[in-house]
């Protein structure tokens, strides 16, 4: 009995651990056999293998095979197919002066209602992928979903209002076939609410992360139909902070009420070649499906949409349910909370299990706890210095080891404090290795005032409450008055954020007032009980806890790994107890030190180089041709050429590779190696005055993808059109603006202004097509533990022209 007791800690962490990695996982994929009502991965991944063949970035020649594919088969499937050409915008710079614009074909299909007139759902994908990515999972995924969906709704009786199936083009060059058609699409105003599916990875469970205003209703809906629900409110407050976008961005500010659908495990597919269909999670498309189909019929069935109702407060429950309430309930839990702990202090103190002062110490050495994990933490995250692409690359490649290295050392270090309260210790050597931990951060990228400040708090924080030692009691109650706090001043000021907060902190409550009503009895048999309870409610808080962190760790881990202590910090109150019996125990210090010592060597080993070609890291190397001044280079924008980017920079007659600028086009220096002048030809730019209008003219040349229109006059420039409509583009004299313009009309764009009667402008045009010039070497396959990304492997091509009039 003594041992378990003292094994206690970590049997229930254990068990918590694993179910909460369990309760992570996706559900198995259906097969193309399931029953044509049910959605089954195994059906769409059909259509996803066709989608994500290749890359098929807007403008590429492979996007209209794509495009192609989505317009039969929603003919087959029997919809109203469309297809709706447009323009999207998007600011690319603050200060106005860069812009950027796709002509976009979006394709839609309409399964039609019986009451047409009724606001329609509106289900929406993003049919194209990034350059150097055939985008199986973002948004292969999504798309294919979509229509596995459409299939499935024609199988049922007939809904009471049309679905739209919306696939937007130009989603990953700035959500531009969202904008053309919220901004621009009468069709638009028929959505009543709307259904996005993105990926940011390609794999784990599929979360709804982000709904909008007045979200009651929408989430009750959510709650009652979808299969295996995820979803917590406070990733969604936490989102909405963060400058992230996805095509439902569009739809929100169109004012349409909706869900987001996304995953985001495995992020080193993301982006890359390594979004291939045959390694896409066929589990997580079919959570995806699970989750949406049922949504989706509902809304369309239902005779009114989800109507306004106050925001819900929510989060699944081990993947199992979606509980959802709103603000004032978070009230009535806290208020319960606060009775419960209430009610155990006065009978501790009463009972002489505690004291004021010890519950007070408690309290300080909860926050303590928190503060040493985030050091740790946070110090692990700036030695790792993800400064660069190829670094994320390199650790994205080890995440999982980052993931338990980090919450092995959150681990430790909340058990070092709690074995430091139970035995009592020294105070003047802990707080200067705080402060010295603290100063550390700044050993890597540069100063830190963050990790500086952290470790001054920690050492303060030892002086407080470290030395003497403290009883369970005052820990436990401390912890849960912390909470209590910390719950309150979220409920106040983003009531969403209070769901992590406020269960865990009921369910410790629950378990200190049982303990303190029942503690003193002599049946044994209600001993047990109460110990098993205990024990029970640690391990499925602890599970609820891993649930949540390794989410929210694979969502922001990287950029902090710090954001892990919020979940030690949660954890505490229910494993505090258990924590106690080991730190009393003589393995306590033995245990801190192992833990500790697994955490650093876990985040060591992820933060060593090691691509491997199931790991591969990045690699860039284009050709970029200037025919007008008689030159070309080879160009790689990585911040270190690996051997495949050097050999390909001077594999073609080149000189050394040197950083340098090419304005007005790079302006941030890059490796460059001057190489021999091949046939490119270059797109045809004329400048020329018309009246009062200066018209900037571009022919793109054959299989133009995109092309960047630069210009600099030294006049001030008004009312600027393109193609004749008017567009937001600021201008200043002796500034460079510029025109991204994406899939751009064969006949060509055209930019113009109003002039005073004098001046001079300066205008350049770079275009960028797929491939090598025929003429010129092609470069040495890749190895297999490198992978293209970004403009790799394109052609550029300059043309200048300029005019003074
Ligand atoms: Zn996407």
């Amino acid at each position: 009995m003594k041992t378990i007791r003292i094994l206690g800690f970590w049997i229930c962490l254990a068990l918590g651990l694993g179910l909460g990695v369990l309760a992570q996982r996706p559900p198995a994929p259906l097969s193309d056999k399931a029953p044509p009502g049910a959605f089954s991965a195994g059906r769409a991944m059909g259509d996803v293998r066709v989608i994500a063949r290749r890359p098929h970035p807007t403008g590429s020649a492979e996007i209209a095979r794509v495009r192609d594919h989505l317009l039969t088969r929603l003919g087959e499937l029997g919809l109203e197919v469309s297809m709706r050409p447009g323009e999207g915008q998007a600011a690319y710079s603050r200060d106005g002066r860069a812009l950027g614009v796709a002509a976009v074909q979006n394709v839609v299909g309409v399964l039609p209602g019986r009451d047409r007139e009724a606001p329609a759902v509106l289900v929406m994908s993003h049919y194209d992928s990034v350059s150097n990515s055939p985008g199986a999972a973002d948004d292969g995924m999504g798309t294919a979903a979509a229509l596995e969906i459409a299939r499935a709704l024609k199988t049922g009786p007939k809904p009471l209002r049309d679905v739209i199936f919306l696939f937007t083009d130009g989603e990953e060059v700035g959500l531009m076939g969202a904008d053309a058609f919220f901004a621009r699409d009468p069709l638009a105003a028929r959505a009543g609410v709307v259904v996005n599916m993105e990926a940011r990875g390609d794999s784990g469970r599929v979360a709804m992360f982000q709904t909008g205003p007045e979200n009651g209703a929408l989430l009750a809906l959510m709650a009652r139909t979808a299969q295996g629900p995820s979803a917590n409110s406070l990733a969604s407050t936490v989102y909405e902070k963060m400058p992230n976008h996805t095509d439902f961005t569009h739809a929100l500010a169109a004012k349409r009420p909706g869900l987001n659908f996304a995953l985001i495990d495995n992020q080193l597919a993301y982006h890359t070649p390594l979004s291939t269909p045959e390694r896409l999670n066929q589990g997580s498309l079919q959570h995806l499906g699970d989750q949406v189909l049922p949504v989706v019929q509902a809304l369309a069935r239902e005779t009114a949409l989800p109507p306004k109702a106050p925001n819900a407060i929510y989060s699944d429950l081990l993947g199992l349910i979606l509980i959802h309430y709103p603000a004032p309930v978070g009230w009535a839990l806290l208020a319960l909370a606060a009775g419960l702990i209430g009610f155990s202090a006065v009978r501790a103190i009463k009972g002489g299990a505690t004291t004021p002062l010890q519950l007070a110490r408690g309290l300080a050495g909860s926050l303590l706890l928190t503060l040493a994990a985030a050091l740790v933490l946070h110090l692990t995250g700036r030695l790792l210095a993800v400064d660069s692409g190829q670094r994320l690359y390199d650790i994205l490649g080890r995440f999982d080891l980052l993931l338990w290295g980090a919450a092995a050392l959150g681990t430790g270090a909340g058990l070092l404090i709690v074995t430091a309260l139970a035995r009592g210790s020294r105070r003047l050597w802990p707080s200067l290795l705080a402060l010295a931990l603290g100063g550390a951060c700044s050993l890597v990228g540069g100063f830190d005032p963050v990790g500086l400040g952290l470790g001054a708090v920690v050492a303060v924080l030892i002086w407080a409450c470290l030395g003497p030692k403290t009883g369970v009691m005052g820990v436990w109650l401390g912890g849960l008055a912390l909470l209590l706090l910390l719950s309150t001043a979220a409920q106040v000021l983003a009531p969403g954020a209070t769901v992590m907060l406020v269960w865990p902190l009921l369910v410790a409550s629950l378990g200190a007032a049982l303990v303190l009503a029942l503690g003193g009895t002599r049946d044994r048999r209600v001993a047990l009980l109460l110990t098993l309870a205990i024990g029970l409610l640690a391990a499925l808080t602890t599970a609820q806890v891993t649930a949540w962190g390794g989410w929210t760790f694979a969502g922001i881990g990287l950029m902090e790994p710090a954001v892990l202590a919020v979940f030690v910090l949660l954890a505490t109150p229910a494993l505090v107890p258990l924590a106690f019996d080991f730190a009393e125990s003589p393995w306590g210090w033995t245990g801190v030190g192992l833990t500790l010592a697994t955490g650093l060597g876990l985040c060591v080993a992820a933060g060593l180089p090691a691509a491997s070609p199931e790991r591969p890291n990045l690699t860039e190397a284009h050709h970029l041709s200037d025919p007008g001044a008689g030159k070309a280079w080879r160009v790689s924008t990585l911040p270190q050429l690996d051997a495949w980017s050097r050999a390909t920079l001077i594999g073609d007659g080149g000189l050394d590779p040197v950083r340098q600028a090419l304005p007005p086009f790079v302006n941030d220096p890059v490796w460059m190696s001057e190489t021999r002048l091949v046939t490119v030809d270059p797109p045809s730019l004329g400048v020329e005055r018309s009246g009062e209008r200066l018209l900037v003219r571009v022919i793109p040349g054959p299989g133009a993808e995109v092309l960047t229109l630069k210009i600099r006059a030294n006049a001030a420039l008004s009312d600027p059109r393109l193609n004749g409509r008017p567009v937001t583009l600021a201008s200043q004299p002796g500034a460079w603006s510029s025109v991204t313009y994406f899939a751009p009309d064969p006949n060509g764009v055209t930019l113009s202004f109003t002039t005073p009667a004098r001046g001079r402008i300066e205008a350049a045009v770079m275009e960028h097509r797929d491939g090598w010039p025929g003429e010129a070497r092609a470069p040495s396959a890749k190895p297999s533990d490198l992978m293209a990304t970004g403009m790799s492997d394109k052609t550029a091509v300059i043309a200048r022209a300029s005019l003074g009039w």
